[in-house]
């Protein structure tokens, strides 16, 4: 298992994926240089906990504090594990539990990617919770 980023653009494509350890996706100009030159495209900005923290890292919050103060604009900073997948408004400051996952056409890709194939299925609903305010 690895922690897989993905940066997903407003038409829904993976514009970039960034591969790390089983504990973290390291820092790289590379990423910054991508997140600077598409920051009018970009909606979402995905990784994965292989170890099942449904929870942002102080680490995750610090980079996403640094990126939306850098490029001036807010995204969609999600989370997902094997059977969770949240993220965090950013206008309220919440972290919002997705229950319907079928929007994300890629969210599969991702947990093979980062899980490996074999990885259990969540189980789906229509609602959205706040899980943390
Ligand atoms: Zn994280």
């Amino acid at each position: 298992m690895r922690e897989i980023c993905f940066i997903i653009t407003r038409d829904e494509r993976i514009l970039r994926i960034y591969t790390g350890s089983a504990t973290r996706v390291p820092d790289s100009q590379s990423r910054w240089n991508a997140i600077w030159t598409y920051r009018y495209e970009i909606r979402e900005i995905v990784h994965t906990h292989p170890g099942g923290l449904l929870r942002f890292s102080k680490e995750d919050l610090t980079t996403m504090e640094a990126v939306e103060s850098a490029t001036g604009l807010t995204y969609q900073w999600s989370l997902v594990t094997e059977s969770g997948y949240l993220y965090r408004d950013s206008l309220y400051g919440e972290d919002i539990l997705v229950t319907n996952e079928g929007n994300a056409w890629w969210i599969n890709f991702l947990r093979d990617l980062s899980f490996g194939t074999n990885h259990k299925q969540p189980t789906t609903k229509t609602i959205r919770e706040v899980v943390m305010t």
